[in-house]
């Protein structure tokens, strides 16, 4: 089966291809390099032993979108293509409902058009409503930035679109924190400027591009008072997709799960455990904690691991080990360059 995979040139999309391919399935690539470059194209052929097939395009754009299920004989889509930054969405909201919201309406629009009715959708934990500790997918929702409302948003459409119409298949995937990079070190995460998240800054500060770590409180309510989070490796997530269609192939209907490895790291954990991988020290500085920050935030991946099979099995040391030899490789110096 040709599954379409959106933002298939990303960070999540160029592993869930290689995933996909190994599982059987026909991967299609659309992006639109907003967030990444085609020279991924040829180092995903040559991991893949073949090219992909690939189509640049933006999921807004109704004639490329046609063309493509008119050409294409699509199964299934996995919807990944969209923009994630959480600080970029407070200053350029518009920017993040259009492309997020709006470019989902027109892939969906255009999936109907075309009786295409399966689709697997990349959400975020950060739809849910902050509280402390483990987190499941009946917790309140409450998303905290206008980029997780574009997600909440896309979710409630996909709902409203399956409760019209049954034959729709929709598999929402709510990601924890993602991390780390293939295993040969030749893809992984190509973007962010300024990035907010813990791992993109160690390794920032692995390569001298920051000068020390800024850890945001001492003194929470946790083993070493530092923030504990939840980190899954991108080839686990990858993997989730793969499995999440085959489920909905066998099972339809409209499902929801959290994608996390249920186990939580503090921010000295993640930065002890990178250090012990790369041996470079990452010099820290406790600073003031940051007003309404969680103690402890970590995900109840319990449905996943029910009704797809799926768990983490990638540990933090294996995180930390594959983004800092992605750090190093070629690919990552020319995105950082
Ligand atoms: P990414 O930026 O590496 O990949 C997204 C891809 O989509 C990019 O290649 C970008 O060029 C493409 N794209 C964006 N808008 C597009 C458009 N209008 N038309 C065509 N292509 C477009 O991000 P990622 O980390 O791979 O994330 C994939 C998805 O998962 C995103 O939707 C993101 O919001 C979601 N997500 C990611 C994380 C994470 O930790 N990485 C966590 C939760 C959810």
């Amino acid at each position: 089966m040709k599954i379409l995979i959106t933002g298939g040139a990303g960070y999540i999309g160029s592993h869930t291809a290689l995933e996909l391919l190994a599982s059987g399935f026909e991967p299609m690539l659309l992006d639109n390099f907003c967030n990444s470059t085609p020279d991924t194209l040829p180092v995903l052929a040559e991991l893949a032993g073949q090219a992909l097939p690939f189509i640049e395009g933006d999921i807004r754009d109704r004639d490329r979108l046609d063309a493509l299920f008119d050409r294409h004989d699509i199964g299934g889509v996995i919807h990944l293509a969209g923009l994630k930054s959480v600080g970029e969405s407070v200053t350029a909201p518009l920017c993040y409902y259009a492309n997020n919201f709006g470019g989902t309406i027109q892939l969906l629009a255009a999936m109907a058009r075309h009786e295409v009715r399966n689709v697997v959708f990349s959400s975020t934990a950060a739809v849910y409503a902050p509280s402390e500790g483990r987190v499941c997918e009946d917790a309140p929702i409450a998303p905290a930035s206008p980029y997780a409302r574009t997600k909440l948003a896309a979710e409630e459409m996909m709902r409203d679109v399956h409760a019209c119409d049954p034959r729709w298949n929709v598999s929402i995937l709510r990601y924890f924190n993602a991390g780390g990079a293939h295993p040969s070190s030749l893809i992984g995460e190509r973007s962010v400027d300024d990035p907010h998240n813990l791992l993109p800054r160690i390794t920032e500060v692995a390569v001298g591009q920051r000068e020390r770590l800024e850890i945001f409180g001492g003194a929470h309510p946790t083993p070493d008072g530092t923030c504990v989070r939840d980190y899954v490796h991108v080839v686990d997530i990858a993997r989730a997709h793969i499995l999440a269609v085959e489920r909905m192939l066998v099972e339809p209907g409209l499902s929801i799960r959290n994608l996390g490895s249920g186990r939580g790291h503090s921010v000295l954990d993640v930065v002890n455990a990178f250090e012990r991988v790369s041996g470079v020290t990452i010099p820290r500085r406790i600073v003031q904690e940051r007003p309404g920050e969680l103690a402890t935030v970590q995900c109840d991946p319990s449905r996943a691991r029910e009704e797809l099979g799926w768990s983490a099995e990638h540990d933090l040391n294996r995180i930390c080990a594959d983004l800092w030899r992605w750090c190093q490789s070629d690919g990552a110096a020319q995105c950082t360059a």
